[in-house]
């Protein structure tokens, strides 16, 4: 039988919602009382979106520099991931791995085609991305090395990687892995940026059965305060990994996909890794998680590895539309252009309050405005403050403000949240 297409693409003003009055009845003693208490969350609840705009349920509007945490790439309701989604749920949206996925097959091509990746495999979460390369790192290491019994991952301090077991072991904050011991084996941690360091442990891990296979870096960490790799350091970790028979990991699931004003992060640090995975905003929002390698060390087969959701039509067309919009629209020009515009902007504050701000750094539309250890001031209250005044930010530790808008964030926009910030500013000190 031969397909023959019975659905119109739909319109997506279709959907267009504007009555909120349902939404105006909520009430966040419902959601307490039957939703787990794992987030320690802000109290609005949020109807609506349009481009980098929310609107909570009392109708109120917030500029969103959150983006759901470095996630709505497009923004929110923006035409080409509403018509993709639209499109490919009235056709096929889920089908298991046992058969071939053409548009999967599509986004891992679009992911090749674009990286230093020859391999791709899809899951629904950057945790899952990262136990995905922890799992081919391990499998590498006992059937290509196979004189490694205990094979090492190394880690940086301050890094966050999810929160599977796995990861929250990789993940080189304590705050994390507090009460779920026992942690999993097979871990270390190295300060990031710290060559002497990465060498000094490296060399101390040679020894019997044991031996560094991977080493394990966020190109720039987010979680941990927006810390830019350094280039000499990716340079010479790089070399390491060359002499010593090591894989190369990078977690691009933050800053991937545009984020940082390239496509991938480690386009800033002038190396390749072997394997780096993606997520958060691979999909704009849509639940999608892809570990990438290159073809040497591509060692899994039948049975090793897979996810249900993994790179279903419905996910990967979500995928597909967003990837082809960065491309279609430049949007990796706006990133660099905005990036400088917010840049100069937290840097006039940081020079109007030299003793409350310390740093402003970052790439492209991933950028942290540092707090001063002397100061009382914390993070989360000039979150608090700023939510207020309209302007959504999220904390990079206790004393790191992040800005991650959509990366169709326009100049208006940057300027109306730096001049918010301005205003809370004054307001707090
Ligand atoms: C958010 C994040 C993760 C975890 O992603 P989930 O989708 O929440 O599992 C892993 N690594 C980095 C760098 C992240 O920012």
């Amino acid at each position: 039988m031969t397909y023959s297409p019975v659905v119109e693409p739909v319109e997506p003003q279709a959907f267009a919602v504007t009555d909120l009055s349902a939404a105006a009845e909520f009430k966040t003693e419902d959601f307490d009382a039957y939703v787990m208490n794992t987030y320690g969350r802000f109290p609005i609840a949020i109807a609506k979106g349009q481009g980098s705009t929310l609107w909570d349920t009392q109708g109120k509007s917030y500029l969103d520099f959150v983006a759901g945490i470095a996630t709505c790439t497009l923004g929110h309701a923006h035409p080409a991931l509403i018509n993709a989604v639209s499109e490919q749920i009235q056709k096929l949206h889920h089908v298991s791995n046992l058969y071939y996925i053409p548009e999967q097959g599509e986004l891992a091509k679009w992911i090749v085609d674009h990286s230093c990746a020859d391999r791709v495999f899809f899951c629904n979460s950057g945790a899952e991305a990262n136990e995905a390369a922890i799992k081919l790192v391990r499998k590498y290491a006992h059937t290509v090395l196979d004189f490694l019994e205990q094979p090492v991952i190394l880690t940086a301090k301050a890094s966050f990687h999810g929160r599977t077991l796995a990861t929250i072991t990789a993940t080189g904050q304590p705050k994390y892995q507090q009460y779920f011991d026992p942690l999993m084996p097979g871990f270390d941690y190295v300060p990031y940026n710290d060559i002497c360091a990465l060498e000094n442990k490296v060399a101390d891990l040679d020894e019997g059965n044991s031996r560094v296979a991977a080493i394990f870096l966020e190109p720039l960490q987010g979680e941990g305060g927006v810390r830019p790799g350094d280039l000499d350091y990716f340079k010479r970790v790089r070399d390491i990994c060359d002499q010593n028979d090591i894989l190369l990991v990078f977690d691009e699931v933050q800053v991937g996909v545009g984020r940082t004003g390239k496509l991938w992060g480690y386009e800033h640090l002038g190396v390749e890794p072997d394997i780096f995975t993606s997520a958060k905003g691979l999909a704009g929002g849509i639940p999608i998680g892809a570990m990438m390698c290159k073809k040497f060390c591509d060692v899994f087969e039948p049975g090793n590895h897979a996810s249900t959701f993994g790179g279903n039509p419905f996910a990967c067309a979500a995928g597909l539309a967003v990837l082809k919009t960065i491309e279609g629209d430049r949007l990796l020009d706006n990133v660099q252009a905005r990036g400088e515009q917010l840049r100069s902007g937290l840097a006039e504050i940081k020079y109007q309050y030299p003793t409350l701000f310390t740093e402003v750094r970052g790439w492209g539309l991933i950028n942290g405005l540092e707090i001063s250890a002397e100061s009382s001031l914390t993070s989360i209250e000039i979150v608090k403050a700023a939510m207020e005044q309209g302007l959504l930010l999220a904390p990079a530790g206790p004393k790191v403000l992040r800005f991650v808008p959509p990366l169709v964030v326009t100049e208006a926009e940057i300027a109306q949240a730096v001049a918010i910030l301005h205003k809370v500013i004054a307001t707090l000190i």
